[in-house]
């Protein structure tokens, strides 16, 4: 059973602003955008989860 997060963290590259994003509707994946620019970003949750907790977005 993977333990599901509600949201992760990313670094937006574009203004270099860490910001968590959350898991949308439908749950399969986080989406989000960035606080400056507004520059959208997701991240599609695979079969097992998404393990990885950092990601970066440009
Ligand atoms: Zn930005």
């Amino acid at each position: 059973m993977v333990q599901e997060k509600k949201f992760i963290g990313i670094l937006f590259e574009c203004c270099n602003v860490y910001r968590r994003i959350y898991v949308n509707k439908e749950k399969n994946a986080y989406e989000g955008g960035c606080p400056k620019c507004n520059s959208k970003v997701k991240v599609t949750i695979g079969l097992g989860g998404t393990e990885t907790r950092f990601f970066s977005a440009r």
